[in-house]
């Protein structure tokens, strides 16, 4: 007997978690259930993140999660649920598989079968984000060899078990060739390790055009988490309602399982909410805690309800559908085909995936680091650049020599263009190498530096040493330099 938390959401949430766990207990799962409050309520009480500490504790301890969807109140420094669990129990891997149903629920893609391996704590959604100046606005995007390497070779054992054949990577590292270019190395580099499945890899933009076009083309998607959160989506819409998938949030110890779609407030305490999505998420568990058996059996008998036309108000087809049911209706068809089988549609047996192991970190210890300058990012209203280098290239009078200014990313001094418009800017980057060209620096120097710099009245706002790792650079040249 396994423990699962269950929290019932809000909106849609509680009707459709009703009619999941009562066909998980006609079905005989072996599980008990724990309940917990999160969202609105939580929030309204005074937790910005929608869940208290007692709560986050029945998760620890349970270890899987069974969440309905929430509400998020909207500004006043609540922070999402979701992305704070993920976050507090190492969830990192996002698995939402996404398939059609035809002939029986209406989609443009009849052969649709695809899942989406998304990345879940890094890139911009660690939510590491600055003001700097009056004007400029910033957030990092933190990307990590050690979760490119987790997920992809989660992506890739996931194709393995579940019997895939290939796997797409999709990267923009044609324009972010640090952060989305380790993120494609590191694929190029593991896929390597598994011959038997294909591999590629899409600039996202195109990868997305396909998604949405043809996306019988694809079987795996691994990618980050800003894409991946756009592509998942755009993949889920292709299937023809928001409202059948659902997903896996896979960390080391813990799992959380949910629908896609969200509260859909207006829907709430109609009986009218398609209680799919959770009910898919529920199978994945069952499959994920070791009762594939009962995943299979829930599997088949919801494939044959599809089948037998009966469906609530979002796949209602004129014509092809045979009744037209609420979530309990619904849910009551499905109990009573427990045991049946589908004629035509194929039960997607899920399969777990262990602990994945990396050696990133270890291997990259190894390589030599070396300091060799320094960035220094500037808060000063100007529109004549030659004036800000006049200013700083007089006070660097160390070892660091000033060797480019830019803006947005493009260098605009020195320059030989003499058609480089005067820009009313405040944000300066101003980079500083050695004065002996590749030679290395120290922190001492960086400090002498900066310390020269403030005593210009000059407001420094951001200082980024640049490093070399095996004598490759470890930092992207200005457009233009
Ligand atoms: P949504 O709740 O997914 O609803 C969008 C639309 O999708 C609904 O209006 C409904 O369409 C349809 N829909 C969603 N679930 C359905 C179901 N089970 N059965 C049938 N139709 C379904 O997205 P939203 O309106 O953007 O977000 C509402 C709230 O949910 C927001 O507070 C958002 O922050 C939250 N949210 C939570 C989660 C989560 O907890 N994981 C995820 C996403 C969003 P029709 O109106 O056309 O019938």
């Amino acid at each position: 007997m396994t423990t699962i938390t269950v929290a019932y959401g809000d909106g849609i949430g509680p009707e459709i978690m009703e009619a999941t766990l009562r066909i998980l207990k006609e079905a005989k799962a072996d599980i008990t259930v724990e309940s917990i409050e999160v969202g609105e309520g939580v929030y309204n009480r005074g937790f910005l993140s929608g869940i208290s500490q007692d709560s986050l504790h029945t998760i620890k301890r349970n270890k899987v999660f069974l969440k309905s969807p929430i509400t998020t109140p909207q500004g006043g420094g609540y922070k999402s649920l979701n992305v704070n669990i993920r976050k507090a129990f190492g969830l990192y891997a996002n698995v939402r598989p996404c398939k059609s149903f035809y002939p029986y629920v209406g989609t443009k893609h009849p052969n649709l079968n695809l899942t989406i391996i998304r990345e879940n704590e890094e890139d911009v959604y660690a939510g590491v984000e600055y003001r700097q100046t009056r004007n400029l606005y910033q957030s990092l995007k933190i990307i990590t060899r050690i979760g490119c390497e987790r997920i992809i070779r989660f992506a890739f054992e996931y194709a393995k078990k579940n019997e895939r054949k290939k796997v797409t990577c999709l990267s923009k590292d044609n324009i972010m060739k640090f952060t989305d270019g380790i993120f494609h190395k590191v694929f190029d580099e593991i896929s390597a390790n598994y011959p038997d499945i294909a591999n590629e890899h899409y600039i996202v933009d195109i990868g997305a055009a396909r998604i949405a076009t043809v996306p019988e083309q694809f079987d795996v998607i691994v990618t980050s988490n800003l894409y991946g959160d756009i592509v998942s989506d755009i993949a889920a819409e292709a299937v023809g309602s928001v409202g059948l998938a659902g997903s896996a949030n896979i960390g080391d110890e813990i799992a959380m399982f949910e629908a896609v779609h969200g509260s859909a407030p207006k829907m709430a305490g109609k009986d009218s909410a398609n209680p799919s999505g959770l009910l898919n998420a529920a199978i994945m568990m069952l499959a994920h805690i070791g009762q594939e058996e009962i995943a299979d059996k829930i599997s088949s008998a919801w494939l044959k309800t599809l089948e037998d036309g009966v469906h609530t108000s979002d796949i209602y087809q004129k014509g092809l559908s045979k009744a037209k049911v609420g979530t309990n209706g619904f849910a009551n068809a499905v109990i009573e085909n427990l045991g049946a089988k589908p004629k035509q549609l194929v039960s997607e047996k899920y399969h777990s995936i262990g602990t994945i192991t990396t050696s990133a970190v270890k291997k990259a210890q190894q390589e030599k680091k070396v300091l060799v300058g320094v960035d220094v990012f500037i808060d000063l209203l100007e529109d004549d650049v030659e004036k800000i280098a006049q200013r700083v290239e007089s006070i660097a009078d160390g070892e660091l020599k000033l060797h480019l200014i830019s803006r947005k990313g493009l260098k605009i001094w020195p320059s030989e263009d003499t058609f480089t418009p005067k820009v009313l800017g405040d944000h300066w980057r101003l980079r500083f190498m050695s004065r002996e060209k590749g030679a290395p620096t120290s922190h001492d120097e960086v400090v002498y530096l900066i310390n020269k710099i403030q005593k210009t009245g000059i407001d420094f706002i951001q200082v980024v040493n640049l490093y070399t790792f095996d004598s490759t650079q470890g930092f992207a040249l200005a457009h233009g330099e």
